[in-house]
C-alpha cells in the first residue's frame, strides 16, 4: 500500500487540544510512519518544524517519552530580541545618511566607529536611505541550511504581484516568508498595507513592531507577544478591506505544515472578524512539480502560468548562461480564480479566448483536452493512446498504457509509481487495476491507434476524464484521501 511506510506529518493545533512539546523554534511536529499491520503508529518522534538539518536543531523526542512536564517545557528567547530590537533603537537614532554600517560576517549594524572591531569582516559602508528601506537588496541571502535558503523576486515579479494586487482590490498584504516583497509594497504603493511574518531575526533590525514579526511559518508561532499582538490588529478589517496572504516558502518545506498555517491564519482572521467561515485569497509561490503535494492539502488551488524568476538563483531565472531552457520552474498557486490574473503578454504570456484566461505563449490550447495543458514551460502535444495532453519529448508505452521518458524506462518500475486512473491508488495501471477486474463486465478490445475508456468502452479519452465516471464509480473523499467504490 502507498501509505504504509510515507512519513506523515501532524501539525500542531493548540486551539483544539492537540498540544505538542516546543523546541526553541515553537511548537514541534509529529512524525509518524504508519504501519499498515499493526494498523498503529510505528515509530512516532516530535521534531523541529523548521530545522530539518539536526545541526540546525537537534531536538526529537520519541512520542511514547513525552512527559506533561516535557510537554509544558518552554524556551527563553526574550533577552535574544531584546537585543535585535536595541539594534533598531540605534540604527533609528542616527539621522544622516553617514556612519551607518552593516557588517556582513557578524550580521549586526554599526555605529560610526564600532567598525574597528570588525577589521577584515565584509562590510556594507554608508547605508543610505535608499538601501535601509530594503534591506534584501544588501545582506547576504541566508542559505545555511535547505529549509532557509533565501531568494528574492526579480522586480518584474514584484511589478506583477503588485498588479495583480491592484486588480482585485487588495488593500493588505500578509507577506509571510516575502521580504523583499514586503519592502517593494512599502516603498511603491501607500495603498497597500503590508506585514511581514519572516524567520530571519534580521529584520528586526529594519521593521518596527506594527509591520514585522519573527515568525515561523511552519507551525504559526510568535516568538515575541507584542509583535503578535499588532499582526492580530493588522489582520482586523473594516468591511472596505481586502486582505491577501501571499507566502514564498522554502521549496524544501513540505507542504503539510504550510497548509496547517494558512488554514489556522484563515480560522484567526474569521474569529477576529466575527466572520462565519470565509476563505482568504493566497498566493503561494512553489514549483510546478509540486502541485500534487498542494492540491493533496488544499484541493482548491490552482496554478497560473505565470513564471517566477529570482535574482539570486542561476538556473530559476530568465538570465545568464545556467538559466533553464524552459524558464523557471517556480509557479503560483492560488486560490483567486485564474481569470482574474492578468499577466503581462510583453512578458510572453497571450490570453486564451476558449479557458477565458491567461496561459503562456508557449502553452497551446488542445481543443482535445479542452485546456491549455503545459504545466513545465513547454509545449505539449496531444496522445491519442494517452486521451491526454504529454511533454513533447515523451513517447508511449503501451505496456504501460502512458507517455513516459524513453531513457531508463522500465515498465515494472514506473508502474509502480503511477496512480491508477479507475481506483486511483498508486501502484499499477489500469489494466493491471484488480478493483476493475472484479468488476468488469465485459471484455475490452485494445486499440493501437486510439485509447478506449475501461468504463465506459467509448474511445478517445481515458477513465480519469471519462464524464461517465460517477455512473460506474462512487468517489468519497476525507482527509485528502480519495477512496474509489465501484457501483
Ligand atoms: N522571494 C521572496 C523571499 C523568499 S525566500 C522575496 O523576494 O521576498 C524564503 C523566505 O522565507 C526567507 O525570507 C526566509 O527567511 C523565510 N523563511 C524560511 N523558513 C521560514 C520559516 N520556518 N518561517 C518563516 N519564514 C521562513
Ligand atoms: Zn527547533
Ligand atoms: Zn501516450
Ligand atoms: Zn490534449
Ligand atoms: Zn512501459
Amino acid at each position: 500500500m502507498e501509505n504504509a511506510n510515507k512519513l506523515q506529518i501532524v501539525y500542531p493545533d493548540e486551539e483544539n487540544g492537540a498540544s505538542h512539546p516546543h523546541c526553541p523554534h515553537g511548537p514541534t511536529l509529529l512524525f509518524q510512519t504508519s504501519n499498515q499491520l499493526a494498523d498503529k503508529p510505528k515509530s512516532a518522534y516530535y521534531a523541529c518544524a523548521a530545522h530539518r538539518d539536526k545541526r540546525m536543531c537537534s531536538f526529537q523526542l520519541l512520542a511514547e517519552e513525552l512527559t506533561p512536564q516535557k510537554l509544558s517545557r518552554r524556551y527563553e528567547l526574550e533577552s535574544h530580541i531584546k537585543s535585535c530590537k536595541e539594534q533598531r533603537e540605534k540604527l533609528l537614532a542616527v539621522h544622516d545618511d553617514a556612519g551607518l554600517h552593516y557588517c556582513l560576517h557578524c550580521n549586526i549594524p554599526l555605529l560610526r566607529d564600532e567598525h574597528r572591531k570588525h577589521t577584515g569582516h565584509e562590510m556594507v559602508w554608508n547605508l543610505t536611505a535608499e538601501l535601509l528601506c530594503d534591506p534584501t537588496r544588501f545582506l547576504r541571502p541566508l542559505d545555511d541550511d535547505k529549509s532557509q535558503a533565501q531568494y528574492f523576486f526579480d522586480d518584474k515579479a514584484l511589478k506583477f504581484f503588485a498588479k495583480c494586487f491592484q486588480d482585485l482590490v487588495v488593500n493588505k498584504v500578509v507577506c509571510m516568508g516575502a521580504p523583499r516583497l514586503h519592502a517593494f509594497l512599502r516603498n511603491n504603493y501607500a495603498e497597500i498595507q503590508s506585514f511581514l511574518l519572516d524567520f530571519d531575526h534580521r529584520m528586526f533590525f529594519f521593521y518596527d513592531d506594527d509591520n514585522f514579526a519573527w515568525y515561523n511559518m511552519c507551525n504559526n508561532h510568535f516568538f515575541d507577544t507584542k509583535q503578535h499582538l499588532n499582526f492580530e490588529k493588522f489582520l482586523k478589517c473594516k468591511s472596505k478591506d481586502n486582505l491577501l496572504i501571499f507566502t514564498d516558502p522554502p521549496f524544501g518545506c513540505r507542504t503539510e505544515p504550510i497548509a496547517g498555517t494558512l488554514r489556522q491564519l484563515t480560522c484567526t482572521f474569521n474569529k477576529l472578524n466575527k466572520l462565519p467561515h470565509q476563505p482568504l485569497p493566497i498566493f503561494w509561490i512553489f514549483p510546478y512539480f509540486s502541485e500534487h503535494y498542494i492540491q493533496q492539502e488544499m484541493p482548491h488551488m490552482r496554478m497560473c502560468d505565470y513564471k517566477v524568476n529570482y535574482t539570486n538563483h542561476s538556473a530559476y531565472t530568465d538570465v545568464g548562461e545556467k538559466s533553464r531552457k524552459l524558464g523557471s520552474p517556480v509557479r503560483v498557486f492560488t486560490n483567486v480564480p485564474l481569470e482574474l490574473l492578468h499577466l503581462p503578454v510583453e512578458e510572453e504570456y497571450k490570453y486564451c479566448a476558449l479557458c477565458q484566461r491567461y496561459t503562456a505563449l508557449e502553452n497551446r490550447h488542445c481543443a482535445r483536452c479542452s485546456n491549455c495543458p503545459s504545466k513545465n514551460g513547454s509545449t505539449y502535444r496531444h496522445c491519442e493512446l494517452c486521451g491526454l495532453c504529454v511533454k513533447p519529448n515523451y513517447k508511449h508505452c503501451t505496456n504501460c498504457r502512458r507517455c513516459t521518458q524513453t531513457e531508463e524506462h522500465e515498465c515494472q518500475m514506473y508502474q509502480a509509481n503511477q496512480h491508477c486512473w479507475i481506483c486511483l491508488q498508486k501502484g499499477h495501471t489500469e489494466w493491471m487495476c484488480v478493483e476493475w477486474q472484479k468488476h468488469r463486465k465485459d471484455v475490452v478490445k485494445r486499440s493501437d491507434k486510439i485509447i478506449t475508456c475501461l468504463l465506459c468502452k467509448r474511445k478517445g479519452h481515458n477513465e480519469r476524464n471519462c464524464t461517465r465516471r460517477s455512473k460506474y464509480l462512487e468517489e468519497l473523499t476525507f482527509m485528502g484521501v480519495t477512496t474509489v467504490i465501484f457501483k
